[in-house]
């Protein structure tokens, strides 16, 4: 039978992607996506022409049972999100659960991804950590970052441009001593970090400028840099 490849995508810089997944978008039968129009960016800056196959939150119902019939009448296939490691607060999960169910082999090509990359290079303490994706937006949030305010671990959270300003208050309110990096733009020409508590951030941050993807890592209540 033939196999699902799912395969880690920059989350920038489109030159962060290994030689193996570029060999492996160029080699396999279709390649399946959660929005052409991102994944084509990819696929023609490294001159890879292949058919694309859109599975997103609308259509994987339909779309994922297809998927399999073409996997187990023997196309060779790659799972790709619009961004860094499949599965990680991405479509993917679904799609590998399926495959395993059906029997079909996934193999797994791995490349960048916010978290790992947010704490590699925030200098605190990554020997244990706790990744909370994206808090509730509404309903819950103020419950999740209570108990976060309790968890010893580091702990690391994705958050839009959106919320950012708002996450950082609430941070100032729940954890205020805690010592937080906030990762924006990671790999991408407005890449910055800040590093402090939430009220220092917050008192460094221009307003104009909050624009982008961010990553918020923050450390254990005792850690200080
Ligand atoms: N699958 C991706 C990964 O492996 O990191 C995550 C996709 S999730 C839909 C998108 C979120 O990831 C963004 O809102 C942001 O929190 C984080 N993210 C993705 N790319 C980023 C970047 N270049 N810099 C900072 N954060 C990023």
């Amino acid at each position: 039978m033939s196999k699902l490849f799912v395969v880690a995508t920059p989350i920038g810089n489109l030159s962060d992607i290994t030689y193996r997944a570029v060999e492996t978008l160029k080699s396999v039968d279709l390649i399946v996506c959660e929005d052409t129009r991102v994944t084509k960016i990819l696929l023609d800056h490294y001159q890879i022409s292949k058919p694309l196959f859109v599975i997103n939150a609308q259509n994987e119902s339909r779309k994922i049972p297809e998927l399999i019939e073409k996997i187990k009448s023997g196309l060779n296939c790659v799972f790709v999100s619009d961004a860094g490691t499949p599965s990680i607060s991405d479509p993917g999960t679904r799609v590998v659960n399926a495959a395993i169910k059906n029997g079909i082999e996934v193999i797994g090509i791995p490349g960048p991804s916010a978290v790992t990359l947010a704490l590699s290079i925030s200098g605190l303490p990554t020997d244990s950590f706790v990744f909370e994706g994206f808090l509730p937006q509404k309903k819950g949030r103020r419950k999740k970052l209570n108990e976060l305010s309790a968890e010893e671990r580091t702990i690391v959270i994705y958050e839009s441009t959106y919320r950012i300003e708002k996450l950082l208050n609430e941070l100032n309110e729940f954890m205020p001593d805690r010592q937080i990096v906030v990762a924006r733009e990671l790999t991408k020409k407005f890449e910055e970090l800040w590093r402090g508590t939430a009220s220092e951030i917050l008192n460094g941050f221009d307003k104009k400028i909050i624009k982008g993807e961010f990553v918020i890592v923050i450390a254990p209540q005792d850690f200080k840099m």
